[in-house]
Formats: structure tokens, C-alpha cells, sequence
């Protein structure tokens, strides 16, 4: 029974690319893009520009265990959850992906991300480098961008300066960040955050040329 309900659903999921729709309605969807890269390397402030930026673009809220910092908002930042409810949503199949990061979880909750996109909204995640990859096995459609820091010292000056972190946990970060720029070869762009504005602009020009994108194998339409 329950093999049953799990294959129902994945029927129905469009973001993971198993739906049957029709030309129109594929054209209709929103599409899904990844922003991931090392932790420090600007993905915030980047992704912020852009939904300022563009329209039709909103950003997916994540769950997290991390304990809440300093002027982060629940709703707004994360929704901050204990590892137990954590791990309750995990195993009812809440999360579209989810991953562990310097001793805490990270999970994108499917169901809105599912419904942003139907309703032709793009969404981005905003998330690290296991996720991505996630992402990349069970939605095939999805673009990845891999932000990159200008060098390795550049980030760890800018993880340095954030001071939200003790230097163990930065230390894990930088460690973690050394892992993740090897992988970055298996994304479909790299944008280097050198200059933020130029970063901004280069993620616009990839979402406006996903919306070009022809999305389904039509000859009849004109
Ligand atoms: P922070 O603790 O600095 O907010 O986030 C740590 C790392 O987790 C960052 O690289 C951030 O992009 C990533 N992250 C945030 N939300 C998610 C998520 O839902 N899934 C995954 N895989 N990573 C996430």
C-alpha cells in the first residue's frame, strides 16, 4: 500500500519531471534553478539581487536545525525546526532534498516549490553542494549554477568577517568549502562572485535565457 501512495505521487510530481502534461501546460511551468557553491561565497546577497532584480522569481524557504542567529526571521530566513521534527518530515517525504551542513540539517520542503512552479512561477534554492547534487539525480530539468568564491583566501575572509560562527565551525566551513569548489565541474554554470553587481547580472541573463528555453518536443505549434 504504502509502495503504492509513493508511486502515485511521484506520478504527480512535475519538478521531478515523471508528470504527463501536455505541450501547453509544459510551457506554462516554472522553471527551477539552483544557486549553490561554499558556504560565505555571497549566495544571499547574490540570490537577494537578483529576485530584486527579476520578476517571477521567488526563493524557496528552507528548513533548518540550526539554532536561529541574530536577526534572522522564521519564515522569512528558515523555518527552524528540532532535529525530531526534522526527522519526522524526512520520513514522511517532505523534503525535496535535504542534507547535512556543519552538524545541522538543511531540507527544501517539495510541496511549495511544486506549486510555485505549476503556478509558472521560477523558484530558486539557495542551497549547498550535496542538495544540488540531489537535485540534479531527481530533477532532471533543473538549471544548477555553481557561485565560486574569487579564490579560497577571498572566502575565508569573508566567513572571517561574518562573525556569526565560532572559529571551529568556521574552521568545518572552510574545510567544507575546499570539498565543494572540486565539485563545481558538475553544474551547468560557474559565475564567479568577484563583483556583485556582475554576479547579479550574470544569474539574470541565465534565468531570462531558461525562460527562452523550448521546453517541449512540439513541431505543431506556429
Ligand atoms: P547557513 O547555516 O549559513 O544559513 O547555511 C549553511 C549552508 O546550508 C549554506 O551553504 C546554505 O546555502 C545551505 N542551505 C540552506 N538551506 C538549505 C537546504 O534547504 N538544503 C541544502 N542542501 N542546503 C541548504
Amino acid at each position: 500500500m504504502k509502495a503504492k501512495t509513493e508511486s502515485i505521487v511521484a506520478e504527480q510530481s512535475i519538478i521531478r519531471g515523471t508528470s504527463l502534461l501536455s505541450s501547453e501546460e509544459m510551457d506554462s511551468l516554472g522553471s527551477l534553478i539552483v544557486v549553490t557553491g561554499p558556504s560565505g561565497v555571497g549566495k544571499g546577497t547574490v540570490t537577494g539581487g537578483l529576485l530584486s532584480l527579476v520578476d517571477k522569481l521567488e526563493k524557496s524557504v528552507s528548513v533548518t536545525t540550526r539554532p536561529m542567529r541574530e536577526g534572522e526571521i522564521e519564515g522569512k530566513d528558515y523555518f527552524f525546526r528540532t532535529e525530531e521534527q526534522f526527522s519526522t518530515m524526512r520520513k514522511q517525504g517532505e523534503f525535496l532534498e535535504y542534507a547535512e551542513f556543519a552538524g545541522f540539517h538543511y531540507g527544501t520542503p517539495e510541496s511549495w516549490v511544486e506549486e510555485k512552479i505549476k503556478s509558472g512561477i521560477d523558484v530558486i534554492l539557495e542551497i549547498e553542494v550535496q542538495g544540488a547534487m540531489q537535485v540534479r539525480e531527481s530533477c532532471p530539468d533543473a538549471v544548477l549554477i555553481f557561485l565560486s568564491p574569487p579564490s579560497y583566501e577571498a572566502l575565508e575572509e569573508r566567513l572571517a568577517k561574518r562573525a556569526t560562527e565560532s572559529q571551529e565551525r568556521i574552521a568545518l566551513r572552510l574545510e567544507k568549502a575546499r570539498e565543494e569548489i572540486k565539485c563545481r565541474h558538475l553544474f551547468d554554470y560557474e559565475v564567479i562572485n568577484d563583483n556583485i553587481e556582475e554576479a547579479i547580472g550574470n544569474l539574470a541573463h541565465i534565468v531570462y535565457a531558461e525562460r527562452l528555453k523550448i521546453k517541449t518536443g512540439d513541431s505543431e505549434r506556429p
